[in-house]
């Protein structure tokens, strides 16, 4: 990842746009300022959806704030009297801890966890998980009188003695969604992209899930190529407790920009399209593996092993580590499973009348002749059986009985959206594809004025 600045001075240039906007409260001002006219912008731009403007000039805010210390677990008001006087115990849950075993770590008496349990609501008691927290309330006479069971940020139980039991009680609090936005710039691998932009791991498999039909994350990717994401951060008291779906994004692969919108139809199902109403769903997978399995271990920079005079070559071949899930390409009927001297292990799939696609020197197969699968059902796993060098996938697309480039053949067209619900998808989906670009526009200016800076220096 780098930012695209024509200057490349001595001093270590950072690497997200993003994260130097929000690390510089003063030293950027440029930067800020472009972003606060972006925030001006914003709020001009006639939107209907005026709290989704809040949120978002919020979330630009929160993002502009120095990063604060991790703010402590908030005390819930003590519901006795007497609750102050208690003496607090603290305790986490480890891997294979039960109740017991942790009053025991705690040197807390166990006599209580036949009334905590028996309680109403009790039951949750019954299934810890490693990391969730116990805050422990004894009072003079070592009695339990309170227990504080933190499930997780959002959800606790309390249990309050009463009348020789507990009564308990369920707290839930709700996260504040606000939208995120992350720029990238491709250097070496997907993956390795993506987490320089701080990009958890569910969001980069998301925008391989999105991008991968259209394009192929092995071979196409380019350094240079770019991505924008605009998506959900959960936030408790200020502060991130983790990322949710991808609601607008664009990649752009060797020149060319696909962009893509989520889309929650009338009867709750979400799908990704483009702008112009085409699902990012296709009938076939451009590659027919695991991407996030291959991009997560794939380096451009390193040469992409490729065997090349076993024989006449009449697919394509991708490297990746043996195991790796190989999936079908779409949907259709399996016409050959099983092993040859040269193929090794191989899986043929039969698609409707006109396609067909072929899988080669497996480790595993997955399926038997006549079976039905399902797009991107698992078929087999990558392996190196027949004659082959190494791990790899071998991979053949034919039309009509000839065999056609996998990476270039043209594929059926994706379905568009029901005529139904198009109007409310430009209702809905306009405005995000708005705020997309706009971001992208006040993220690139930040960088113009961040290399400006540089030189100066
Ligand atoms: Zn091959």
């Amino acid at each position: 990842m780098r930012l695209e600045s024509r200057f490349k001075g001595p001093q270590r240039i950072p690497e997200l746009v993003w994260s130097v906007i929000r690390r510089f409260p003063q030293a950027h001002l440029f930067a800020a300022l472009t972003v606060s006219l972006c925030i001006v912008l914003l709020l001009l731009m006639p939107n209907r959806l005026d709290q989704d403007k809040r949120q978002v000039v919020e979330a630009i805010e929160l993002k502009l704030s120095a990063p604060s210390a991790p703010a402590p677990m908030p005390i819930i008001p003590h519901l006795q009297q007497d609750s102050l006087a208690l003496r607090w115990h603290s305790e986490r849950v480890r891997n294979g801890d039960n109740l017991s075993t942790l009053f025991q770590r705690a040197n807390i008496p166990t006599s209580a966890i036949f009334n905590l349990t028996a309680s109403p609501g009790g039951e949750v008691l019954g299934n810890l998980y490693p990391g969730e927290r116990f805050r422990i309330g004894l009072d003079s006479s070592n009695q339990l009188r309170e227990l504080e069971y933190i499930k997780s940020p959002l959800m606790r139980y309390i249990f309050i003695s009463q009348d020789g039991g507990y009564r308990t009680e369920k707290r839930e609090r709700k996260a504040e969604v606000l939208l995120g936005f992350r720029q990238g710039v491709i250097t070496d691998s997907l993956y390795n992209s993506a987490k320089r932009a701080q990009l958890p791991d569910n969001i980069i498999m998301e925008v391989a899930n999105i991008f991968g039909w259209d394009i192929d994350f092995v071979f196409d990717i380019r350094e240079g190529d770019r991505f924008s994401l605009l998506f959900e951060e959960r936030y408790l008291d200020g502060e991130k407790l983790d990322a949710g779906d991808i609601i607008a994004a664009s990649f752009t692969n060797r020149g060319k920009t696909f962009r893509a919108v989520r889309y929650q139809h009338s009867d709750g199902s979400t799908l990704y399209y483009s702008p112009e109403g085409l699902s990012m769903r296709k009938t076939f997978l451009r590659t027919p593996l695991d991407i996030f399995r291959i991009t997560s271990g794939f380096n451009l920079r390193r040469k992409h092993p490729i065997h090349k005079k076993i024989k006449a070559h009449r697919g394509v071949d991708y490297a990746a580590p043996r195991g790796t899930p190989v999936y079908a390409a779409g949907k259709g009927k399996v016409a050959a499973s099983g092993f040859s001297k040269a193929n090794g292990n191989y899986v043929f799939l039969q698609h409707g009348q006109t396609y067909m696609t072929k899988y080669l020197h497996l480790h595993e197969r997955k399926v038997r002749v006549g079976q039905t699968v399902s797009q991107r059902m698992m078929i087999g796993t990558v392996g190196s059986t027949g004659y082959s060098t190494g791990p790899h996938l071998h991979y053949e697309f034919l039309v009509h009985g000839v065999h056609q480039n996998p990476r270039t053949v043209k594929l059926p067209q994706a379905d568009p959206i029901d005529a139904k619900e198009r109007e409310r998808f430009e209702q809905t989906t306009k405005p995000l594809l708005v705020k997309l670009n706009i971001y992208e526009q006040a993220s690139r200016q930040a960088t113009a004025s961040e290399s400006g800076k540089a030189y100066v220096n």
